[in-house]
């Protein structure tokens, strides 16, 4: 028997009732702030990642999922959203106006990473990018954007956690702190740090090796050698923020792992299951759109993990929430014809029905509403025809009563029938 291939699974049921769920929040809130939705090919060229990402980075250096197509091309199944987003915007021109540009994106992404519990090699993100504006209030945008979003789906306990990572200007005496600090112990730092410290010192901070991450202790912070901008930008934010109601904390360690990000680095933390944890990050990227061969235009975004974001829901709220169809059985040939009439008349309406239409006896169809959770059955035989009405059965409590055929569409929240 075939089976999916390892890292890659089949959504359906509640967990995909989630992510659908998700779905239609996220597009909601997000076209609510006049963000538009961007679908970008999975297969994107080499290059792309390697100049946004990075070629340092453990993404692009041992995670890609990338091959030759047979027209020798070297293609990759992207493995975030953000390179795809600027290179599509780039090559149709859209970021040539100074119009601000909205984008928000949902789809599949691919890395092959190790397996561990919630990681996946075919996993879901959302995300959105905002490009043309520079200001901390775009920042602030954002992210009041992404926190009613996240309270809507009913994650309470959100905390966002800030950082500034400064400009290209701010970082070099940085770096040369760093650089300093890793000389003086680097004979307790991994194989990989010492490549890192001489490729992009930053992402030292970023190794998840326990003795590495002890011999960071008290490393130098970025937050100290910040420029005059960087810092009056994140003051600014930090003032927006306090005055939107949006909970945050300093985290001068925090930065991301990826080249092109400038000024503000985030992370939300959630309370929601157990110890606080990272459930997405993102910043300002001003670089990015000018690297990657496009116009000088500044850049926010961020892209958070469907997946872990529907295990967290079904965890704290359960099953997602949804509406069953009524169901709609027939008895007898003649029933038959009226219930595929009726039910087409009721759908037309904007009524959720199911049909019965294997035909046989009420008892199965009956064990079948059951077992698929619905609540309302509707009977239709020789003697609710001839009367003009259906018989309707309350699952829950087992209750019949008769219904006029002229008010079935009503009573079950559709449109009248007449
Ligand atoms: P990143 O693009 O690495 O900053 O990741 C953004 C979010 O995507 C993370 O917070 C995760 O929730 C999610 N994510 C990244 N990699 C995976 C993976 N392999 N499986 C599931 N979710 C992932």
């Amino acid at each position: 028997m075939a089976q999916s291939v390892k890292g890659m699974r089949d959504l359906f049921g509640a967990e995909l009732r989630w992510f659908q769920h998700i779905e239609e929040t996220a597009r909601r809130c997000f076209e609510r702030h006049g963000y538009r939705e961007i679908r970008t090919p999975i297969l994107e060229e080499l290059e792309v990642f390697k100049r946004s990402v990075g070629d340092s980075s453990d993404i692009v250096k041992k995670e890609m999922y990338d091959f030759e197509d047979k027209g020798g091309r070297h293609v990759v199944m992207r493995p975030e959203n953000t390179a795809g987003v600027v290179r599509a915007a780039i090559q149709h021109k859209l970021l040539t106006s100074s119009d601000p540009v909205l984008f928000y994106y949902i789809g599949p992404q691919f890395r092959y990473e190790r397996m561990q519990t919630g990681r996946y090699r075919q996993f879901w993100q959302i995300g959105a990018e905002s490009f043309g504006v520079a200001s901390p209030e775009s920042d602030a945008e954002s992210l009041v954007m992404l926190y009613d979003f996240l309270r809507e789906l009913g994650l309470a306990k959100l905390t966002f956690s800030l950082n500034s990572v400064g400009t290209p200007e701010s970082r070099p005496a940085f770096q040369a702190a760093f650089r300093a600090f890793f000389a003086a112990r680097q004979e307790r730092f991994c194989g990989d740090c010492h490549r890192r410290i001489e490729e992009n010192p930053l992402r030292v901070l970023d190794c998840k090796v326990p003795t590495c991450q002890a011999a960071l202790e008290g490393h130098p912070l970025i937050s100290d050698f910040l420029d005059e901008g960087s810092l009056r930008h994140h003051a600014r934010l930090k003032e927006l923020l306090s005055e939107l109601g949006v909970p945050f904390t300093e985290d001068p360690r925090l930065v991301r792992g990826l080249d092109y990000y400038t000024k503000t680095a985030f992370e939300v933390l959630s309370g929601d299951i157990g110890a606080q944890s990272a459930i997405l990050g993102g910043g300002r990227y001003d670089l990015l759109v000018k690297h990657l061969g496009g116009p000088d235009v500044p850049a926010f975004g961020w892209a958070i993990g469907l997946d872990r974001l529907a295990m967290v829901l079904q965890q704290v709220r359960g099953e997602a929430p949804q509406t069953p169809p009524a169901l709609l059985i027939p008895l007898g040939e003649r029933a038959a014809t009226e219930a595929l009439k009726l039910a087409r008349d009721l759908w037309k309406a904007g009524v959720a029905l199911q049909l019965e239409t294997r035909g046989g006896a009420l008892k199965k169809a009956l064990a079948s509403a059951n077992r698929l959770g619905i609540q309302t059955v509707l009977i239709l035989g020789d003697g609710e025809l001839d009367a003009g009405t259906v018989t309707v059965k309350h699952m829950a409590t087992g209750e019949q009563e008769s219904w006029p055929l002229s008010e079935v569409s009503k009573r079950l929240g559709g449109l009248s029938l007449d």
